[in-house]
């Protein structure tokens, strides 16, 4: 009995003091490397969730309640933006009914805003398939892009909570410090790299490419969005055997391996499946880990 007054005691105790506990500022995060890079400049102080993982294809996910509830209770959603979620943010920012974080407002932050988007075309055919007319959005996989986010981010942060600004200011210094010393070594490894021909299964990678000076041979979808057809796969089987073939096939964890297995056992081609996101792996837990893995496969190094 005693121990039950006790434990309602403490109880009791509990629930008075926790609303008095300064709530950590909350952010709704589109994609897992925004959530991670939040989490770098935030530490405790911000409390981060994704709304996709890296197995899934952030171009198509299903706006589920409990995304609209995350939205909802949300002081800050980060996205990638240029249209990489137009098939369902519209809709969780619609029905989440909370006007401090629809695009326009402090609370919306556009990670693609802060970086030179690659291959916005100059004209829109959607008969070239599912083009984003604001260029490519696949911008998180240049390591320099993450940089320019990191600061812009780090600054929306402490205009909307200025009561943590040193712990900000102090954690967006220590990471961008962690993150040039990485750069140097990531840079002078991918040296290696330069001109290398690679074949990829979207167009994900145009930021990794244009990184690394990697050139792009062929994509196994005949056009952005649209799976890959046996007739295209035939197709780009004769281009790489009449053109001189290529050093790499690339997919993403979330794509079939299926037409990236067909090309390499035809070609001997290496097949990589590189992470684009945080998460999903060990060595992808964080965004180091994120593009030492993706290195380290291109260079052979696991
Ligand atoms: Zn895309």
């Amino acid at each position: 009995m005693k121990n039950y007054r006790i434990l309602a005691g403490f109880l009791c105790c509990a629930v008075m003091v926790v609303p008095d506990v300064q709530a950590a500022l909350r952010v709704f995060a589109c994609e897992p490397e925004w959530a991670a890079l939040a989490e770098e400049i935030g530490g405790d102080a911000i409390q981060a969730s994704s709304a996709t993982h890296a197995m899934q294809d952030p171009h198509y996910i299903e706006a589920r309640p409990s995304l609209i509830a995350g939205v909802r209770k949300a002081d800050l959603v980060v996205c990638t933006g240029a249209q990489l979620e137009i098939g369902w943010l519209p809709m969780l920012l619609n029905k989440a009914n909370n006007p401090a974080v629809l695009p326009g407002k402090e609370g919306f932050f556009e990670a693609s805003a802060y970086v030179q988007r690659l291959e916005v075309p100059g004209s829109i055919d959607r008969a070239q398939g599912d083009v984003h007319p604001q260029g490519n959005p696949h911008i998180q996989i240049n390591p320099h892009n993450i940089v320019l986010i990191a600061t812009a981010l780090g600054e929306r942060i402490s205009l909307l909570d200025p009561a943590n600004v040193s712990v900000y200011s102090n954690r967006l210094q220590d990471f961008l410090q962690r993150w040039q010393r990485a750069l140097q070594d990531w840079d002078s490894r991918a040296q290696a790299l330069r001109g290398k021909r690679v074949v990829v299964y979207h167009k994900s990678w145009a930021y990794l490419q244009d990184w690394l000076g990697l050139v792009e041979v062929a994509t196994l979808e005949p056009v952005p969005g649209v799976p890959p057809t046996a007739s295209h796969l035939a197709g780009v089987l004769a281009q790489l055997e009449a053109q001189g073939g290529a050093d790499f096939i690339i997919y993403s964890p979330y794509q079939s391996v299926k037409p990236g297995q067909w090309l390499a056992d035809r070609t001997h081609i290496p097949l990589l499946m590189l992470p684009m996101t945080v998460g999903g792996s060990k060595q992808t837990g964080d965004l180091f880990g994120l593009f030492n893995e993706i290195l380290d496969q291109l260079l052979g190094e696991k």
